[in-house]
């Protein structure tokens, strides 16, 4: 068996994948990938690599300005044609109009997509190469999420915040020359959303244990040699350092990778994640602007390390979470979604109803015998994953990153809404969920 933890990238997106210890296949569709200085000059391989001759070029005003010098000069040397698309706004949303200037600029000459950008040019590149069937490379230009090799676009479809699942880039080039002079925000973004993965396989496992969600080991193991990595390099990000900004942008790329292996979010995503997408929702509804993901995620982090200073002082008790569902009723909490979820809240219900059944009450007996049972090894799981607070907050704080809500403008009240809403969006099972489940969740007083 392979071990993830100590498997080269290249043995990683190996065709066929890889027999694992958990009993499944695990593979990561991806012809083609490159992480370091100078990665540009590997673009006509790439192309090469997925059958690509002449790109349809994708950028934004930034973007272009980050990357073009570099990029161009590659393609003029080797000779290849291409057409570009450059965004002519100085602001582009993932949304409806990006995908379709995209649709209506697009060149049918070309016969594969070429993006230039992180976050919004990916997703938007994976929706296009989606519905016309070509395929993507894309080209980095800044460590602020990550979505790089990951199926799914977060994109604005309706007004609505949605995850659209289309095809993950088939080559990847992250040159660190391009992507260390990205913003520093970005640089923290990226971060952050690394941060997140502390939270991310202590609540997997935990899920494994109380629902019997699937788990796998090895996949878990491969994050935290990343996150080992990324912690390590971390002061000199500040420096925008080659070392460190390497290990974060392989990091984000694992995370894909990760997430592929598993087939669900759970290696990247925890109860952290839920605070950036409750408090980028209220943001939508309310036509208000937000954070960089990354960023509410690294906030988001902290918070839920403290919260977890919190469960490691408690104790579960059978009384206080048999009182607690017996006096729940299903109109109070409809009540309670409509204030915190606006205009999403219908879709909340009516999942709850045909689809997660978490309020179900025999289905809460079933998981609360788990964790009274279990309590000890959920506390080990803790003592396992997450690091000292203490330490993060540090490494944030010399970074100068935002570190709590006020700092990225969201108020108390948004914040608690956010952690009581948190186990409603998905049928995920997080800290809070287990919180709920003890009868808790609505009581516990959510640090600052
Ligand atoms: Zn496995
Ligand atoms: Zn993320």
């Amino acid at each position: 068996m392979v071990n993830f933890s100590e498997a080269s990238l290249e043995t990683l997106i190996a065709k066929g994948g890889h027999e694992c210890a958990c009993g499944r296949r695990h593979e990561m569709v991806m012809d083609y990938l490159s992480i370091c200085p100078g990665a540009v000059k590997n673009i006509p391989a790439g192309l090469k690599a997925i059958g690509g001759t002449k790109p349809f070029i994708v950028c934004d005003k930034n973007t272009k300005a980050a990357a073009w010098s570099f990029v161009e000069p590659v393609l003029k040397e080797a000779g290849i044609p291409y057409t570009l698309y450059c965004f002519p706004f100085d602001h582009v949303e993932p949304d409806e109009s990006a995908v379709g200037s995209l649709t209506m600029n697009y060149d049918p000459t070309c016969d594969c997509v070429m993006g230039i950008g992180s976050g919004v040019v990916n997703d938007c590149c994976k929706v296009l190469c989606h519905a016309i069937g070509k395929k993507q490379m894309i080209v980095g230009t800044a460590p602020s999420m990550d979505g790089y090799a990951s199926n799914s676009s977060s994109m604005i479809l309706e007004r609505i915040k949605v995850s659209l699942y289309n095809a993950a880039p088939a080559a990847i080039i992250c040159d660190i020359d391009i992507i260390k002079n990205a913003p520093m925000r970005m640089l923290w973004a990226g971060f952050g959303d690394m941060l997140a993965k502390y939270v991310a396989q202590c609540e997997w496992r935990i899920s494994n244990l109380v629902t019997g969600e699937y788990f796998c080991e090895n996949v878990a193991g491969l994050m935290r040699t990343s996150l080992k990595k990324i912690v390590a390099n971390a002061p000199g990000l500040k420096n925008r350092d080659e070392a460190a900004v390497q290990a974060t942008v392989e990091g984000l790329v694992l995370s894909g990778i990760a997430m592929s292996y598993a087939g669900i979010s759970r290696p990247a995503s925890g109860l952290e994640h839920y605070f950036s997408h409750l408090w980028e929702m209220m943001a939508l509804d309310r036509g208000t602007d937000y954070e960089l993901h990354g960023i509410q995620v690294g906030v988001g982090t902290l918070l839920t390390l403290k919260l977890y200073d919190i469960i490691r002082t408690m104790k579960p008790d059978r009384k206080t979470a048999e009182d607690f569902i017996a006096n729940f009723t299903n109109e109070e909490w409809e009540a309670m979604i409509r204030k915190i979820f606006g205009q999403a809240a219908d879709t909340v219900i009516m999942q709850e109803h045909t689809k997660f059944h978490k309020n179900d009450k025999d289905r809460h007996a079933a998981r609360l015998n788990k964790i009274i049972d279990h309590w000890d090894d959920i506390l080990r799981f803790i003592e396992e994953e997450l690091p000292e607070t203490a330490e993060i907050e540090k490494l944030m704080k010399d970074l100068g990153m935002p570190m709590v809500p006020a700092d990225i403008n969201i108020n108390r009240e948004d914040t608690e809404n956010a952690f009581i809403g948190s186990r409603d969006i998905r049928d995920k099972y997080l800290s809070s969920s287990m919180l709920w489940d003890m009868g808790l969740l609505y009581t516990t007083k959510l640090p600052e």
